[in-house]
This record gives structure tokens, C-alpha cells and sequence, in this order.
């Protein structure tokens, strides 16, 4: 009973807590510390030298240290700070999982957002205008990509969970008998990318509005394999390029039932027998239970909502999609493999 007890007790303070975790987290990725770490000789620093890098107090940079050894983001001996393993891994600028897009994203955007989950609540609505002052219908065109600086900040983000998540779906189903794949709203062309690398025999077309794809450049990979070409376009006004599998990465979660219609039904349109949909998202539990990651989400969305592999393979049937396989990747996103008839 008191063991019982005292867990409950010690799963409240995480909750309680949570909040200041996420922040030391978003502060010292801001600051650069898990950088600054790396590049000194030895790959340690006192919390003195820390303070001048980052150009910060020492005593608030010593408190935001030791808070950082306390959740497993740094290591101490002595006086000496140093990267964990895990930090070294994602939360290096130029890593190659590196989350830190992702973390700034969470730091600039969703937070702001989450100080407004009351009036969220009460009203149902995202609340873009409270935080940011901004009126907008269409988040892409008018919030996200009208100032430069706010869509690469996006697009950044969009870019680390992508590189973190992208081998994982483009390795979930055997597409060796496609030639060609289209990635819809692809972004920063990561996971189109993923699935050249992936799959030898496929060239992909990444389409996205304009302003995304003018950027492409800045987010082309050393090794860019020339089997991934762009497109610029709006996947609800114009024509789509022909493909024999259609990727949709994180795109129907931020639309309602009646928008994905639209886009699925311009998506069989372009189909021809054989084709296939594959569609990667957070998948919910079927009783909407969890995981929570996706709940979470759900709660500063506009129009979108979460949903469940089952789902979205009612959705792609009312156009012909037929259910073939759905993979739980245990990695960031999930994937479900639709093909017609
Ligand atoms: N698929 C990418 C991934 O998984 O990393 C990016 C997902 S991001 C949440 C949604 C993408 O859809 C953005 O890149 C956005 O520009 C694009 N998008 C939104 N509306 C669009 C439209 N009407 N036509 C084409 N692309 C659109």
C-alpha cells in the first residue's frame, strides 16, 4: 500500500514537473550548450567556461547544468560537464539525428501555444492568434511560411524528425515493384531522400507549395542522390505528379475527415490499377487510449485530429485503398501500406 502509494506520489511530481524538464531541455539546446561542449579540446568544461561560451551568468548557468545532470542530459566528474551519450547522439547542432530543429520548433511555437491550452480547451481551437497576434485560416501559407525566418525554423524542424523517423518508414514495406513514388507534402525532401537511399530501384518526386520547395537547396543532402526530383504545387489545387506509390508523411493529421477526402480522392484520380498510398503518421491505440506523444499533439492542432491505423484505412477505402499492411515502427512515426485493386 505505501509502495503503491509512493509510486502514484512519484508519477505526480513527473507530471508536476514535466513542464520544467522540457524547458531546461529547450534552454540549453538554445543555448548551445550540448555544442559547446563537444567543441572544446577535451569534450569537457566547468560551469565558469560554460558561462563565458554561452555568454550567460554563472550562477544561472551552473543551476541549468546541474539541472541538465539531474534529467540525463549531462555527465559530471568532478567539476567537469560533459555530454551523455544521449546528448551526443541527438543534440548536437550538426548530427545526423540531431532533434535540435525539432527542440527549437517546441521551444518557439508549441509552447507559446501550450501557455493558451486553457482558452484551447474551452473554445476547441488552436491558438495561433493569442500567441502570435496573427488571423489566419491557412496555417502553411499565412502563419508558418509568411516571414522567412519562421518557415526555416519550421522546416527545420520538420527536417529532424524526418531524418530521425524516415529510415524506419521507408524500410516498413517491401516497394520493389514500384518505379516511382511521390512524396506530398515532403518539405524539406528528408524522407524522400530515406526512400531513394532505401529502395534502389525508385526515383521520387517531393511536391510541396512553392515557398517550401525554393528551399530545397538549403536542405540537400552532401550525397544527394539525383533519383529525387521537386515539384512545386498545392496538393488541393493542382494537378499531382504521376507515381506508383504516393507517400503522405505527417500530411492527414493536419486536416479534417472533409479535407482528406479532397486530397485522397485527387490522389485514386491519379491512380492507376496497382497503385498504392502510404500513409505515416502516429497511429492511436484503436481505443484511443494512447500513446500519449500523439494525445499530446492532438491539443494544439487547428483543423487536424489524431487517428487510429483503423481509421485511416476506412478513409483510404472509401477511395479504393485497400488496407495491405500496417507497421508499428516503434520509432517516431508508424506506417500503413494501402494499394487499389
Ligand atoms: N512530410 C514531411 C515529413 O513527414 O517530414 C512534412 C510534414 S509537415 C507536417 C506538412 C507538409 O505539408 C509541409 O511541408 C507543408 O508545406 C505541406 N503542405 C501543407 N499544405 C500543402 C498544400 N496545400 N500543398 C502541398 N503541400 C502542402
Amino acid at each position: 500500500e505505501t509502495e503503491d502509494s509512493k509510486e502514484k506520489l512519484c508519477k505526480m511530481i513527473e507530471l508536476m514537473d514535466g513542464f520544467k524538464a522540457s524547458k531546461v531541455l529547450f534552454t540549453a539546446s538554445k543555448l548551445r550548450v550540448f555544442d559547446v561542449l563537444r567543441s572544446s579540446k577535451t569534450g569537457e568544461l566547468q560551469a565558469e567556461d560554460v558561462a563565458q561560451e554561452i555568454k550567460a551568468s554563472m550562477k544561472g548557468t551552473e543551476r541549468l547544468l546541474e539541472a541538465c545532470v539531474s534529467l540525463g542530459l549531462l555527465q559530471r566528474t568532478g567539476k567537469q560537464y560533459a555530454n551523455t551519450a544521449m546528448s551526443r547522439h541527438f543534440l548536437l547542432s550538426d548530427g545526423p539525428l540531431s532533434l535540435q530543429g525539432y527542440i527549437q520548433h517546441c521551444n518557439e511555437l508549441v509552447w507559446p501555444l501550450f501557455t493558451h491550452l486553457e482558452t484551447a480547451v474551452r473554445e476547441g481551437t488552436n491558438q495561433h492568434e493569442k500567441a502570435f497576434g496573427k488571423t489566419s485560416n491557412n496555417l502553411f501559407q499565412d502563419a508558418y511560411y509568411s516571414r522567412h525566418e519562421v518557415k526555416l525554423r519550421f522546416m527545420k524542424a520538420m527536417h529532424s524528425i524526418a531524418r530521425v523517423s524516415g529510415r524506419d518508414v521507408a524500410t516498413a514495406f517491401d516497394l520493389s515493384k514500384y518505379k516511382t513514388a511521390c512524396d506530398l507534402g515532403g518539405c524539406t525532401g528528408a524522407m524522400a531522400y530515406e526512400f531513394a537511399k532505401a529502395h534502389p530501384g525508385l526515383s521520387v518526386t517531393m511536391f510541396d507549395l512553392p515557398k517550401v520547395i525554393e528551399m530545397s537547396g538549403h536542405f540537400r543532402p552532401h550525397d544527394a542522390d539525383d533519383r529525387v526530383s521537386f515539384v512545386a504545387g498545392d496538393f488541393f489545387k493542382d494537378e499531382l505528379p504521376k507515381a506508383d506509390v504516393y507517400i503522405l508523411a505527417r500530411i492527414l493529421h493536419d486536416w479534417s475527415d472533409e479535407k482528406v477526402h479532397i486530397l485522397l480522392s485527387k490522389i485514386a484520380k491519379a491512380c492507376s490499377p496497382g497503385c498504392a498510398v502510404l500513409v505515416s503518421e502516429i497511429f492511436l491505440d484503436e481505443d484511443r487510449k494512447g500513446p500519449s506523444r500523439g494525445l499530446l499533439q492532438a491539443l494544439s492542432m487547428t483543423e487536424g485530429r489524431q487517428r487510429s491505423a483503423s481509421e485511416y484505412s476506412l478513409l483510404l477505402k472509401s477511395h479504393g485503398f485497400t488496407a495491405a499492411q500496417v507497421k508499428h515502427t516503434h520509432n517516431l512515426l508508424d506506417a500503413i501500406l494501402c494499394v487499389t485493386e
